[in-house]
C-alpha cells in the first residue's frame, strides 16, 4: 500500500493533477509567494498561541502539543499536525490556516485526516477540531462525521489508483485556484 501524506489529501481536494506532479511524473516545483508568507507567519502563530485561553476552542483548560508527528499502519498515512488539544480526556486537531477568505474543503478533509490518525494513536474518537484561520484570528470547529471519514478514505482509494494506473487527471474546473499555483508551468492547458 502505497503510503500518503495528509497533505496529499489537501492537495487532491484542491486539485488531483497537482497528485499525479507528486507521486507519477514529479516535477520542480516554484514556491509561490503565498507559501513562504505562510511559513514565517506560521512561526509567530506558535508564540501568540502559547499565551492564549483556551475559551476560544470552548474549553476551560487543555494540553497543547505542537507539530507532532503523526502515522497509521492501518491506513498507510502520516503526516505532521501544527497542534492538538488534549481535555478531560478528548483530543482535538487544530491546523493554522493563512486565508483571506474563509476555509475551504481541502482544509476541511486535510483537519478530518488527522483527527483520524489521532484517533488510531489515541486509540478513541475524536468528535471534532478546529481550523483557526489568521491573520483575522478566528476559530472554526469542524465536526469529525463518519461520512468525512469515508470522504478521506475514498479520497486515499483514488490517489492510489491514480498512482497505479499513471493516470494524468483533467484540469481543476475552478479556474481560480491556477493563478497562484506552484505546478502551473506545468499544465499547459491552462491559460
Ligand atoms: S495549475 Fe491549475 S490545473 Fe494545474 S495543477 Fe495547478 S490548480 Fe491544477
Amino acid at each position: 500500500m502505497l503510503k500518503l501524506r495528509v497533505t496529499d489529501i489537501k492537495q487532491y481536494v484542491f486539485c488531483p493533477r497537482i497528485i499525479y506532479f507528486t507521486y507519477v511524473c514529479p516535477v520542480d516545483k516554484k514556491a509561490t509567494r503565498k507559501m513562504e508568507y505562510g511559513k514565517e507567519a506560521h512561526v509567530e502563530l506558535d508564540q501568540l498561541e502559547k499565551r492564549r485561553k483556551f475559551k476560544r476552542y470552548n474549553l476551560s483548560a487543555a494540553e497543547r502539543k505542537f507539530h507532532t508527528q503523526l502515522f497509521s499502519e492501518r491506513l498507510g498515512l502520516e503526516g505532521k499536525l501544527d497542534m492538538h488539544l488534549v481535555a478531560d480526556g478528548e483530543i482535538f486537531p487544530v491546523e493554522f490556516k493563512y486565508t483571506l477568505r474563509g476555509p475551504s474543503l481541502n482544509h476541511k478533509y486535510q483537519l478530518v485526516a488527522y483527527a483520524m490518525l489521532l484517533e488510531d494513536i489515541y486509540n478513541k474518537p475524536v468528535r471534532y477540531g478546529f481550523l483557526q484561520l489568521y491573520p483575522k484570528g478566528e476559530v472554526i470547529p469542524v465536526e469529525i462525521t463518519p461520512n468525512a471519514r469515508m470522504f478521506v478514505k475514498e479520497i486515499m482509494q483514488k490517489i492510489r489508483a491514480m498512482v497505479r494506473n499513471q493516470i494524468f487527471p483533467p484540469t481543476t474546473l475552478r479556474k481560480s485556484r491556477c493563478i497562484d499555483c506552484e505546478y502551473r508551468n506545468f499544465c499547459n492547458d491552462v491559460r
